[in-house]
């Protein structure tokens, strides 16, 4: 009898399980209506910014506009539209125009803003930087709706810097010499320049080269003038150190999170602690911000009509002058004081000083208002002068005691006056500061400052992706810097305002 193997056989070709898949037919062409106004939901945000933008008074942007009725000129995009697509935009962290008129073509929510019309990138780049007191003006307008709404009391208002990269490469940095160099070289290649119409390349593309070039010669003598400016504030050894940036001169290199140092600008933004919501931004050069709460001050007043009532900022805004500047505006002050520091027990080791005589082994006589040595000779006060927060009062030695004194060599080496030593002591302003933020109510005030001043720091950085400015020179940046803070103030009045209003509506 023959075995049966059946169990064993693999089963013919046509007999196995074949998946019957849905066919993708690429080759096909579609034709299909497009309701304009489904293209988003009832409740997108987009809906919000038109909405918004649509009530607020755009005058002045409408006032630039040459084109007019029965006038000469193609109609232009309105301005409420193209206000409208940075903020959208800015609101996803897109900040390229040419982004921009890639999503205009595909995305239903840029799609629903236009109509299904594609907006140029070049408008839509010279709109963002061609309307400085515009933008300002829009900026004030949607305090005035927060305002209105009570998001805003200037009761109390944090404020903060933070540093955001420039759009240019730490190696942009060069001394005076190579500057120079790149200068000398850049000059020739645009004198070499030949007749566009002669050159092999396309006309266009010849005329872009010269171009480019053009402004690269432009950008090293402002480069020049900017090193100028900076070495006109420091000291002849640090002059020799001094960089400027060749593709962003009007960036400053500047330390930035993580201890790490690069171009970039300093942008300063006032919140008021009620509802988060931003009531002053700038952006300066300076590489601290010890100088930045009057302005601080001075742009909330501009903005909204009146000062707020107190301000609260860390210990980079904590100084004698900005306590002076507050009390003159009559602005309650909440802040840190940053550590006093002693005299570095570097410098005095350079001198050769002995530790043996370092200030320590020195001791003040309160009664007497003096020093002793440790040889005890008297060191009585010399002259005093104001440094920062404190004074600084200087006692010293008779010379012709510390030039007879066996320790002299350990003491004031190298020196033919007597030996000084200084003692730092608080101004009044800042011992009575001192002594109100050491009460219960002011340290509970400043503990809220982290949460309030760093939420909209953090909101422009990582949703908005200010991280590094697009543009350069400080007007371009400056206005990056209010489109991006225009856009966190309304999608602030969107999760406070406009969504709960939509929700009590459904
Ligand atoms: S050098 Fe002058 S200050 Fe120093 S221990 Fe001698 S007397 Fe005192």
């Amino acid at each position: 009898m023959e075995k049966d193997k059946s169990w064993t056989t693999p089963p013919k070709e046509e007999e196995q399980r074949r998946v019957r898949r849905k066919p993708i037919n690429r080759q096909q062409l579609l034709l299909r209506p497009v309701e304009i106004e489904k293209l988003v939901e009832e409740d997108h945000p987009v809906r919000a910014i038109w909405e918004l933008v649509g009530q607020l008074n755009l005058e002045s942007f409408y006032a630039e506009i040459q084109s007019v009725e029965g006038g000469a000129g193609r109609p232009v995009w309105d301005p409420q539209l193209l206000i409208s697509l940075w903020i959208y935009a800015y609101k996803g962290g897109v900040s390229s125009a040419r982004e921009i008129g890639r999503l205009c073509q595909y995305h239903p929510a840029y799609q629903w803003l236009t109509g299904v019309e594609v907006v140029n990138y070049h408008t839509l780049a010279d709109f963002r930087i061609r309307h400085q007191k515009a933008l300002d003006q829009l900026f004030i307008e949607v305090l005035g709706v927060l305002s209105h709404e009570g998001l805003i009391t200037l009761q109390r208002v944090m404020h903060d810097g933070t540093k955001v990269k420039a759009c240019a490469s730490d190696k942009s940095f060069h001394r005076k010499a190579t500057l120079q160099d790149h200068l000398q070289l850049a000059r020739e290649q645009v004198e070499q320049m030949g007749d566009p119409e002669s050159e092999e390349v396309s006309e266009r593309m010849a005329k872009a080269q010269q171009r480019a070039l053009r402004e690269k010669q432009e950008r090293l003598e402002e480069a020049l003038k900017a090193l100028e400016q900076i070495e006109a504030s420091r000291s002849k050894e640090e002059k020799e150190k001094t960089r400027a940036s060749s593709t962003d001169p009007e960036a400053r290199n500047m330390l930035h999170a993580k201890g790490a140092y690069g171009p970039g600008y300093n942008v300063q933004i006032s919140t008021d602690a009620q509802s988060k919501i931003i009531v002053g931004v700038g952006v300066t050069q300076a590489t601290t911000d010890a100088a930045e709460l009057k302005p601080a001050v001075e742009r909330i007043e501009a903005n909204l009509g009146e000062k707020p009532k107190q301000m609260v900022v860390d210990g980079g805004l904590t100084n004698q002058a900005a306590l002076e500047a507050m009390t003159e505006k009559q602005v309650d002050l909440i802040g840190a004081l940053p550590e006093r520091r002693a005299v570095a027990p570097d410098r005095l080791k350079q001198r050769g000083v002995s530790p043996d005589f370092y200030p320590q082994a020195f001791e003040y006589d309160e009664g007497a208002d003096c020093y002793r040595c440790p040889a005890g000779k008297r060191l009585p006060y010399e002259t005093e002068e104001r440094q920062g927060a404190s004074v600084r009062r200087r006692y010293r030695a008779k010379s012709s005691e510390c030039r007879g004194c066996p320790f002299q060599a350990q003491c004031c080496p190298g020196t033919k006056r007597g030996r000084s030593v200084v003692r730092s002591e608080a101004t009044p302003e800042i011992a009575a500061f001192q002594a109100k933020m050491e009460t219960p109510e002011a340290q509970a005030i400043y503990k809220q400052r982290a949460g309030v001043a760093e939420f909209p720091n953090a909101w422009i950085k990582d949703k908005i992706g200010l991280r590094q400015f697009r543009l350069r020179g400080l007007v371009k940046v400056t206005l990056e810097a209010m489109w991006a803070c225009l856009t966190y103030n309304i999608c602030q009045w969107i999760r406070l305002c406009w969504k709960p209003q939509r929700l009590a509506q459904v």
